[in-house]
């Protein structure tokens, strides 16, 4: 498959990673837009948020709930983060494998760009 984020789950290109299990991985960003940036990526090849099925519901659940270690890791409690998946091309999204960013370390506006 060729598909860069599925290269950096099995390890073919290299990634800072930040946490791991058997249904995700956490890796930084190499072009950070924050002072903290990472990625939560599921180690299922899903294209995108509309591509999502009843049969991810324990797997996003497991994603969503792993925030607050992940936060805790980059030192980030208690602090502002966000939460960003971008979803299509019109919507930004450049790697067509399903990824959060979790930024923090700064202030952020709204609305986005
Ligand atoms: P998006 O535009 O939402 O699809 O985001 C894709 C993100 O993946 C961007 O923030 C890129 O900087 C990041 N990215 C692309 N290739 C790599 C890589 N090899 N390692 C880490 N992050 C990457
Ligand atoms: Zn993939």
């Amino acid at each position: 498959m060729d598909c860069i984020f599925c290269k950096i789950v099995l390890k073919e290109i290299p990634s800072k990673i930040l946490y791991e299990d058997d249904k995700m991985l956490v890796f930084h960003d190499i072009s950070p837009q924050a002072p903290s940036h990472v990625l939560l990526i599921p180690k299922k090849h899903i294209p995108t948020l509309t591509d999502l099925t009843p049969d991810d519901t324990v797997l996003m659940g497991h994603m969503m709930v792993k925030i607050p270690e992940i936060v805790k890791e980059l030192g980030l409690t208690g602090k502002g983060v966000r939460l960003v998946s971008n979803c299509g091309a019109e919507a930004g999204q450049a790697v067509f494998h399903l990824h959060f960013h979790l930024m923090g370390g700064r202030a952020f506006t709204w609305p986005p760009g």
